[in-house]
């Protein structure tokens, strides 16, 4: 079962100071998920989870996970700043952009992250934009028709990230020949993918590579990173990702191709974001309006502004009526946003509680690649996101948009004298 944090009473009253909509965070269970997913890891060498922020861009949610250990991998000069501004350090960075611009290489450089190139020609714009090369690098590999991606991500051979098989091999050696001495492998062929065996694949498909770029080259990887993609149920009925089973898988990899190559220790990274933070988010609006016509409508105070994914993907994201948990589910809703886009719905033909005017809706897994997406169609401003703390504390790690952010890009003042 879909569980939220706080009663109907509890959210009722942070209301007060807070109007919906909001994202609401779980400390504690952000911390205690970041702990298992170290624990189970913890059996493969050097291992590191880099938290991806694109996936909750909120340095207070970057300075808890820090804290947990986690680095953090960027792919933005925005993403940078706001690991600077949580504290990160730079080893515990990586810069995994792709059409990189020049500035954010330097800035890349400045703040000492780990590069990880996206093209065998982003070699030589590197040290053009930055005078030189780092001593550290790593390549993004796009295994191509070599691996079957899944629903969300597509077949890598039509994704537009990585370098293939015979370009790696020539980068690894360019890069050498310029001095570059320490070397990582990367890639990321699956998204929100809840399938063990898939993971332990993409690990195994890396330890392969190590060992090849071994006797092909004499090249000695540090680090292995196989990016992220561990989904998250969802829906009710889908089962979590075991962290054991890929840590045990990926294990028995390493000891089957890293170890008798001579190549252990290689440590092991990755950067998973929805699988940190997803599950640990809520959208919290209310139910403003409702319209009988060839459907019933439920109409909320959040919209596609505050959550995209159901209008992007049409992804399902669970939905409660808060303090009707176990009521039956014995009406059928188009529970949906205000804006003038079709796709602005949270629930499409969804069983549900009878809805009344001014309940609180839940919407759940909104953790990452939640507001983070959100945008300013239709002049709808993006909510407010608050942390409810491990003490029980709520505070807000970010205010709601205003009129006035939307605007501040406009000169209004040289309006009245424009013709
Ligand atoms: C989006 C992304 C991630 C995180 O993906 P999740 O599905 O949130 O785990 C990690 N690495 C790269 C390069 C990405 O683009």
């Amino acid at each position: 079962m879909k569980t939220f944090p706080l009663t109907r009473e509890q959210t009722e009253a942070l209301t007060k100071d807070f109007p919906t909509p909001f994202h609401l965070y779980d400390e504690a269970a952000i911390r205690d998920n970041a702990r298992r997913l170290t624990q189970a890891f913890s059996i493969l060498p050097g291992f590191r989870e880099h938290f991806a922020v694109k996936a909750a861009p909120n340095p207070f949610l970057l300075k808890i996970l820090a804290a947990e250990g986690f680095g953090a991998d960027c792919s933005s000069l925005a993403e940078l700043r706001l690991c600077e501004a949580a504290g990160l350090p730079g080893d515990r960075i990586i810069f995994t952009s792709n059409e990189t611009p020049d500035d954010e290489f330097r800035e890349a450089r400045r703040l000492g992250a780990v590069i990880n190139l996206d093209d065998i020609t982003l070699i030589d714009a590197l040290a053009a934009a930055t005078g030189s090369l780092p001593d550290t690098l790593c390549f993004r590999y796009n295994p191509g028709p070599l691996k079957a991606g899944n629903a969300i991500i597509g077949h890598p051979e039509e994704a537009k990230y990585g370098l293939t098989r015979d370009q790696l091999f020539d980068a690894f050696v360019r890069a050498r020949d310029l001095g570059v001495e320490t070397f990582g492998l990367h890639t990321m062929v699956v998204s929100n993918e809840l399938d063990e065996q898939y993971h332990i694949e993409t690990a195994r498909m890396l330890f392969e590579l190590a060992v090849e770029l071994k006797d092909r080259l004499g090249l000695r990887l540090a680090f292995v990173n196989t990016g992220g993609g561990i989904g998250i149920p969802y829906r009710p009925d889908e089962k979590p990702v075991d962290y054991d089973v890929i840590a045990r898988g990926a294990r028995r990899a390493y000891d089957e191709l890293i170890v008798p190559a001579g190549l252990d220790p290689l440590a092991f990274h990755m950067e998973c974001g929805r699988a940190i933070t997803g599950p640990y988010g809520w959208l919290v609006t209310r139910a403003i309006r409702r319209k009988e016509t060839y459907r019933s409508y439920i109409g909320v105070d959040a919209s596609m502004a505050n959550l995209m994914r159901p209008g992007m993907y049409g992804a399902y994201h669970h939905l409660t009526v808060l303090g009707k948990e176990s009521a039956p589910a014995a009406k059928t809703y188009d529970v949906v946003g205000s804006l003038c886009e079709n796709c602005d719905k949270f629930a499409i033909q969804r069983k549900l509680p009878e809805i009344e005017m001014g309940d609180l809706l839940v919407i759940h897994d909104t953790g990452a690649h939640g507001h983070a997406m959100g945008y300013n169609y239709n002049g709808k401003t993006r909510s407010a996101e608050l942390l409810l703390r491990s003490d029980g504390s709520v505070v807000p790690i970010r205010r709601a948009e205003t009129l006035d952010d939307l605007f501040a890009t406009l000169d209004l003042p040289a309006l009245p004298g424009f013709q």
